[in-house]
C-alpha cells in the first residue's frame, strides 16, 4: 500500500483525551441534556433535517487566556464532500473538530451547520446529525449487540446486523461463541482494537448521520484487518460530509479538499495533486514522509 508516513504521531494522543470526552459526552448525553439545554440559548432550534453544509467564518479559539489556539480559520465543505485536516500535532485539528461539535465556542467567528449558526442550535440537536469514528472506540460492558445498537436506539435485530455486515464486522462476531450475544468488557476485552474500529464503524452506520467525524485510526493493525476498516469507512463515508483528522495517504488523496493546520492557522489548502504542485508545507511532509515508510501514514 502506497503510504505517507507519521508527523503526526502525537495528534493521536492528544486528540484521545478529546474522544474520551466525546465517548464520555456520548454515554452521559441523556443526563446531561437538561444541564446542556439550560447552556442553550432561549432561542436554540432544532434540526430535523441536515444537508450537511459546513462553514467556518473567521473562527477564533483560545483554551487559555493569551494564548491563541485558533486564529481566523475560514473554510466550507459542501454537503456529501470530504475534508481532510492535516497538519503537525498541535496545530488545532482536534480544536477545529470540538467546535464543530459544540465542545466549546469560538470566541470569534462563526460556525455554520446548513447556514446556521451552530449556536443557536440545540446541542443534542446538532449532534444527533453527527457521527464519531474516533481511535478509540467508546464502548459499553454489553453485548456486541448492543454495543452497535448505541448508534439507533430503536434499531431493530436485524438492522444491527445489516449494520455489522456493511461495517465488515459480521463474520469475526459469527465466529465468537455467543455470538451477537458476546458481552464486551468496558475496554473491549476480548476483541482486537480493528475489530473495536469495526464495531464503531457498525454503530456510526446504523446512526446513519449527513455528518462524520472520523479521526483516522494510526496503532498498528493487521493488513486484513486494516483492508476491512478502510472498505467499510468508504461505505461509511459515502453521501456523508465527512472531516477526517487524516493520516492515510489514502483517505488524503481521495479528499475533495485538504487543510493543512499550523499553530491555528490555516497555512496550505487544495486537493492533493495541487497542494503537491505547490510544494510547500504538504509537499514536504509528503515527500520526506513517504520516502521513509512504506506504511501509506501520514502522521
Ligand atoms: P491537533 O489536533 O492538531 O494535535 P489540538 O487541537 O489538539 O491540535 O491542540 C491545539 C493546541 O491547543 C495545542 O497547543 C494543545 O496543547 C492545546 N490544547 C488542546 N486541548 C486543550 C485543552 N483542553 N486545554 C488547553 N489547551 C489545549
Amino acid at each position: 500500500a502506497r503510504q505517507f508516513t507519521r508527523p503526526l504521531n502525537d495528534l493521536a494522543n492528544q486528540f484521545n483525551t478529546f474522544l474520551s470526552a466525546v465517548a464520555g459526552a456520548e454515554r452521559v448525553f441523556e443526563v446531561l441534556e437538561e444541564e446542556e439545554e439550560a447552556g442553550d440559548e432561549q432561542r436554540a432550534v432544532e434540526l430535523k433535517t441536515v444537508k450537511g453544509e459546513i462553514e467556518f467564518s473567521g473562527v477564533f479559539f483560545s483554551y487559555e487566556q493569551d494564548v491563541q489556539t485558533l486564529s481566523g480559520i475560514d473554510l466550507r465543505v459542501s454537503p456529501g464532500q470530504t475534508l481532510a485536516l492535516v497538519g503537525p500535532t498541535g496545530a488545532g485539528k482536534s480544536t477545529v473538530v470540538q467546535l464543530l461539535s459544540r465542545f466549546y465556542e469560538p470566541s470569534g467567528g462563526q460556525i455554520r451547520v446548513d447556514g446556521q449558526d451552530i449556536c443557536r442550535i440545540k446541542r443534542h440537536s446538532l449532534r444527533q446529525h453527527m457521527g464519531f469514528v474516533l481511535q478509540d472506540t467508546f464502548l459499553f460492558q454489553d453485548t456486541i449487540r448492543e454495543n452497535i445498537r448505541y448508534g439507533k436506539l430503536e434499531a431493530s435485530d436485524e438492522e444491527v446486523e445489516q449494520a455489522a455486515r456493511l461495517a465488515n464486522a459480521h463474520a469475526f462476531i459469527m465466529k465468537l461463541p455467543k455470538q451477537y450475544d458476546t458481552v464486551l468488557s468496558q475496554d473491549g476485552g476480548g476483541i482486537s482494537q480493528g475489530q473495536k474500529q469495526l464495531l464503531s464503524i457498525a454503530r456510526a452506520i446504523l446512526a446513519d448521520p449527513s455528518i462524520l467525524i472520523l479521526d483516522e485510526a494510526t496503532s498498528s493493525i493487521d493488513t486484513i484487518t486494516e483492508i476491512k476498516i478502510q472498505e467499510a469507512l468508504y461505505r461509511l463515508m459515502k453521501g456523508r460530509t465527512n472531516i477526517v483528522i487524516a493520516h492515510r495517504l489514502n483517505t488524503i488523496r481521495r479528499a475533495d479538499q485538504i487543510i493543512v493546520l499550523e499553530d491555528g492557522k490555516i497555512i496550505e489548502r487544495g486537493t492533493h495533486e495541487s497542494l503537491l504542485r505547490q510544494r510547500g508545507f504538504y509537499h514536504g511532509l509528503y515527500d520526506s514522509k513517504s520516502s521513509r515508510s512504506k506504511k501509506g501514514q501520514l502522521g
